[in-house]
């Protein structure tokens, strides 16, 4: 059985191959489909944007596809960046600006208030069938500093709550077991289990 993983972001596919690596399945990335057409994220929520990427690569491949669509909801920014975390300092802007322009915006925030959620949907899209969905969420507080320089994104300034190493501190097998992806995963897997 083969299912493509509907990203471009290799670091997403690093974890979502790890987290699949025991399933019966064969897993395809866009390395084995050059062609694949660029999905617009333009969905007005997280569940949108991963319904429409794995429906549209299941579509253009004939597999069922997996994506996931992921947010830092900051709670003294009333859930921002939310559905925008890829683009939240602009349309060009790269991991380090996203990550200062947060820390920027919660200069002066007390501890008690830099409370935030990472929230990922995770739609698997089988060809002929409905779009499923699942979510995962992990609760942390934002940093003042980055620390660590593992993973990917937000990483170095998120502190996931009950422990003491950041996103990007811990390997990525410690990260799974924690992570709004690591979650959302657990629960995919089922529903890859049951179509496939
Ligand atoms: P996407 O729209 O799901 O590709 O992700 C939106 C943005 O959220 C990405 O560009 C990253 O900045 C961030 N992001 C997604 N997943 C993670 C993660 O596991 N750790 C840190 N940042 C993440």
């Amino acid at each position: 059985m083969k299912l493509i993983l509907a990203t471009r972001n290799v670091h997403k596919i690093e974890e979502l191959s790890a987290m699949l690596s025991d399933l019966n399945v064969e897993l395809l990335s866009f390395r084995d489909f050059p062609d694949l057409p660029e999905v617009v994220e333009d969905g007005e929520t997280l569940e949108d944007n991963a319904i429409k990427k794995a429906r549209e690569i299941s579509q253009a491949t004939g597999l069922p596809a997996l994506a996931d669509d992921t947010g830092l909801e900051v709670a003294a920014l009333g859930g921002a960046p939310g559905v925008i975390s890829a683009r939240y300092a602009g349309e060009a802007c790269s991991y380090d600006d996203n990550n200062r322009k947060l820390i920027h915006e919660l200069e002066g925030v007390p501890d008690e208030e830099r409370k935030a959620a990472f929230r990922c949907v995770v739609a698997l899209a089988v060809p002929g069938g409905e779009v499923m969905t699942v979510e995962g969420r992990t609760d942390g507080v934002i940093l003042r500093e980055p620390r660590g320089d593992m993973g990917f994104g937000y990483d170095p300034i998120f502190l996931p709550n009950g422990h003491t190493l950041s996103y990007a501190e811990m390997s990525q097998d410690e990260k799974n077991t924690v992570s709004h992806r690591g979650r959302a995963l657990e629960k995919a897997r089922e529903l890859i289990a049951r179509v496939m």
